[in-house]
């Protein structure tokens, strides 16, 4: 799954406190009945939101047992068949979400039926069988109807095991509107016309597989499609879209032969879908259903006119999370939820390499340098969790899909792949895939493949950043001419500084002659490296593996010395590492200033677009104290050269990475108060009014960012006729987001307002929210909190607790601290309170910084001028 974050919102999504569970406790079905075949049929009832069903189970009891137990929920069971003779009535528990049937007497060990004829519910929210509502060009009303079953939502739409080791072969009828376009993980095999203005398709047999990859989609759709290897690529999209299709058909062409060769297995279906849904969710981007892959449309859909370069970047990332996930966890699935990162980690790590092999000028391994900085900056603070925790049960695994296992689980991949190398990586990827396809894994299972193909043995290091939690830092001190290594655990606060110690691959290159040292660090170990010269070394160089590294004074005046001659990826890194460590007090916070003036616009594009992100990031968090002038003119001194280069508009030919730092910088310079900028975006907001077409979605994306941070009455009320008035829903979804985006707190809360509304599309009510807590984080929750019925009813269940806490987390205030915990207790059960306590901490570190990191900028600055 592709969860990206809610738009607008400042921090980074929490990780959430999962509690350490011992194996034994696991909730799982029991293991004496597998199913080996699903026969479903089903028909939707779209404009009464249900659905009936039946399915014919193909059972093995492996030993007599009077006991059939299985999943199902919010489904009414009406007629139940053992080997065509009625079953007893079955027993549910609305907890653990099954169904229970008491024989009274042994059902002997082999193969039976079981079938079941129900009926269950079309959610309005992506869980089980859903409904996407949406006006087409011609402003009709429109429903397409939709599945989405990661982790445990199968249940919802057929009473089943559905639990991914529950590996079986489904194999889907349904019964649609004879105009309708259904959409499965196979083909099409037969269809039948009815009566009444309806046909009834039945699919091609699945692979065997697990239950919560299964997918069915039904609406007015078209299909674009390309033969490539053998396999027919489709895209799959709301009728009239088709001038959007093209992009993401051209990257997935490209793609799919790529994962062949390094996967050494062929995409095992006979076609590979792409589905775009309208609208967007509050809990997912996309979802990796084999051989059907759903994406809301942002993530999938590229209109050439008003598309951005972060746009198309953005799909081509999706689309090979997505297609890597169709070998790495649907043909080879974790065993539980506890390996989730095995599918996650990797699909996040892969997303990158392909992208990197196809586009080598977008610099793709610099975005996991900032992956791997977003989780070390959750991994460093109190209650952050192992990459494989143990899940008690499904409801529980909802939790695992956050940045660990994602952001931290791809930096960890990639610092193994760097320490073995390339090849024997891929060889021992290539073994898994081949001895484990069809099948369920642990992640020892992987590691084991790669040992056996690797010079160097990978499990231990492997262990300890996966079973350990947090940040190792390594501290780097000059020691004669050389350098010293040490290790420590990089906390945020002193409580939890325990003695976790890390096998850490340490590669060092000596500034004097560039030759590398590599080695492992641990805490009882340290390294004295010597150096060919007085001029010092880099560590980390290359910044593939994961932990932060601490200079001394002396160690980073050599590094400051060398700073314009460095790899780009080791000036991100040490930008990122000097940020974070000042932010704590692990180093002054002078060394992230002193970087910060050593730039120039022939600095790399990228570092230049991070580190004007960075600088935006502490402007932010000096919302309104007196210190924030002198630091927004130092800002403005360092990104003027940097901007007067970009300038305004492409010059022909450019690098694409700069479309997207001149869209930053726009937005930077803009936050600083900088007038001419705001002034210019004004002008051209005023020309996109009149023409629409006279403008790059670049650029638009750009010019909204000034206009709506910097709203008044009047240009508020023109972006929202902007976004009351296109027919793009794509668009229209961008407009109504940035209504939440202004400085002025009256304007934010008329956004708030408008937000309770159904002037809005109802996905995108929670954006408008989302975004207005960016700038006003206390206004956003209190409105929310004051209005949280109503919220509740727009907001996807998975997201209810989550989302206030995403609102507060922005907040710098003490006070909000209490609010949070009042809320938590009021309205969060016990056990799911880990938001709270995750936005708590944040809040409690956003005040820290600000008492103690800002005013050593303000001496600093005031030392300078
Ligand atoms: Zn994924």
């Amino acid at each position: 799954m592709y969860r990206p974050l809610l738009a607008g919102l400042a921090v980074c999504l929490l990780p959430l406190t999962l509690h350490a569970a011992d194996n034994l406790s696991r909730v799982a079905l029991p293991t004496d009945v597998q199913p080996t075949r699903y026969d479903v049929s089903i028909v939707p009832d779209a404009q009464h939101m249900s659905f009936s069903g039946s399915v014919k189970i193909a059972l093995d009891v492996k030993s007599a047992t009077k006991v059939i137990e299985f999943n199902s929920a919010d489904l009414a069971l009406n007629r139940l068949a053992l080997d065509g003779k009625a079953a007893p009535r079955p027993v549910f528990d609305t907890t653990k979400q099954t169904a229970t049937l008491n024989f009274p007497t042994a059902l002997k060990p082999g193969r039976h039926i079981l079938r079941i004829d129900y009926a269950g519910k079309i959610n309005p929210h992506p869980a089980g069988l859903y409904a996407l509502d949406y006006s087409d060009k011609t402003g009709a009303k429109k429903r397409a109807l939709f599945t989405q079953f990661e982790n445990s939502d199968a249940r919802r739409f057929i009473p089943s095991w559905d639990e991914p080791n529950r590996k079986a072969v489904f194999v889907l009828t349904a019964t649609v509107p004879s105009s309708d376009f259904p959409v499965s993980n196979m083909p099409i095999a037969v269809t039948e016309k009815l009566a009444g203005g309806l046909k009834r398709v039945r699919f091609m047999p699945s692979p065997r597989m697990s239950s919560y990859l299964l997918f069915f989609g039904t609406g007015d759709f078209e299909r674009v499609s390309r033969k490539v290897n053998g396999v027919d690529i489709g895209v799959v999209f709301k009728r009239g879209d088709g001038n959007k299709a093209r992009y993401a058909l051209d990257e997935a062409s490209k793609f799919l032969p790529y994962y062949e060769a390094y996967f050494g297995v062929k995409f095992p279906l006979p076609k590979l879908d792409m589905i775009a849904g309208p609208g967007t969710s509050q809990t997912f981007g996309a979802m990796e259903n084999w051989g059907a892959i759903f994406y809301f449309e942002r993530a999938l859909m590229l209109d050439p006119k008003t598309g951005s370069e972060a746009d198309r970047r953005n799909i081509s990332v999706d689309v090979a999370h997505e297609m890597a996930h169709q070998w790495f966890g649907d043909l080879v699935t974790m065993d539980w939820w506890d390996d989730l990162w095995l599918n996650e980690g990797f699909a996040s790590w892969m997303q990158n390499k392909a992208n990197d092999h196809f586009h080598p000028e977008w610099h793709m391994w610099m975005d996991s340098i900032d992956a791997r900085e977003n989780a070390m900056r959750v991994d460093a603070r109190a209650g952050t969790h192992p990459i494989i925790t143990a899940i008690h049960d499904v409801l529980m695994a909802n939790q695992a899909f956050d940045t660990i296992t994602y952001s931290k689980g791809q930096a960890v991949i990639w610092m193994l792949e760097s320490y073995v190398g390339e090849d024997a990586f891929r060889a021992g990827i290539r073994a898994y895939m081949k001895d484990h396809a069809y099948g369920n894994t642990v992640t020892d299972d992987l590691w084991r493949e790669i040992d056996k193909v690797s010079k160097t043995p990978v499990t231990q290091i492997a262990h300890d950043f996966t079973l350990q939690a947090g940040v190792p830092l390594i501290r780097a001190t000059k020691a004669g001419p050389g350098l010293r290594l040490t290790q420590e655990r990089a906390v945020d606060d002193n409580s939890e500084n325990s003695a976790t110690s890390w096998h850490v691959p340490v590669v060092l290159r000596d500034l004097g002659n560039s030759k590398r040292w590599q080695g492992i660090v641990t805490r009882e170990t340290p390294a004295d490296v010597p150096l060919s010269s007085d001029k010092g070394g880099l560590v980390n160089a290359g910044q593939t593996a994961y932990f932060r590294t601490a200079y001394d004074d002396a160690a980073f005046q050599n590094i400051v010395t060398a700073f314009p001659a460095l790899a780009p990826e080791d000036e991100l890194g040490l930008i990122n590492d000097a940020r974070d460590n000042g932010y704590v007090g692990l180093t002054p916070f002078s060394h992230f200033l002193t970087l910060a003036s050593k730039v120039t616009p022939a600095t790399n594009v990228k570092v230049l677009d991070t580190l004007e992100g960075r600088m935006s990031g502490i402007d932010q968090v000096y919302r309104d104290l007196p210190g924030q002038k002198a630091y927004r003119a130092f800002v403005q001194k360092v990104l003027d050269p940097v901007f007067a280069n970009t300038g305004w508009d492409a010059k022909p030919g450019e690098d694409s990475n700069v479309a997207i730092l001149r869209s930053d910088l726009i937005g930077t310079l803009s936050q600083i108060g900088d007038p001419a900028v705001i002034a210019e975006a004004g002008r051209r907001f005023d020309l996109y009014r009149a023409n629409p077409d006279s403008m790059s979605g670049d650029m638009r994306q750009a010019v909204m960012d000034v206009i709506a941070r910097h709203a008044d009455a009047t240009r508020w009320e023109q972006l929202r006729q902007l976004a009351k008035t296109t027919t793009d829903s794509a668009l229209r979804e961008e407009f109504y987001t940035y209504l939440g985006a202004a400085e002025n707190p009256a304007i934010a809360q008329k956004a708030l307002e408008l937000a309770l509304t159904d002037e809005p599309p109802t996905t995108v009510r929670p954006r408008i929210v989302a975004a207005t807590a960016n700038l006003h984080p206390e206004m956003a929750f209190d409105f929310f909190v004051a209005h949280r019925d109503a919220f509740n009813q727009i907001l996807e269940p998975d997201a209810r607790d989550r989302f206030p806490m995403q609102l507060a987390s922005g907040s710098f205030e003490p006070a909000m601290i209490e609010k949070v915990k009042v809320y938590a207790e009021k309205y969060v059960p016990a056990s799911a309170r880990g938001d709270s306590v995750k936005a708590e901490g944040a809040i409690a570190y956003w005040a820290k910084i600000r008492a103690t990191s800002l005013p050593e900028i303000d001496k600093w600055l005031s030392s300078r001028s």
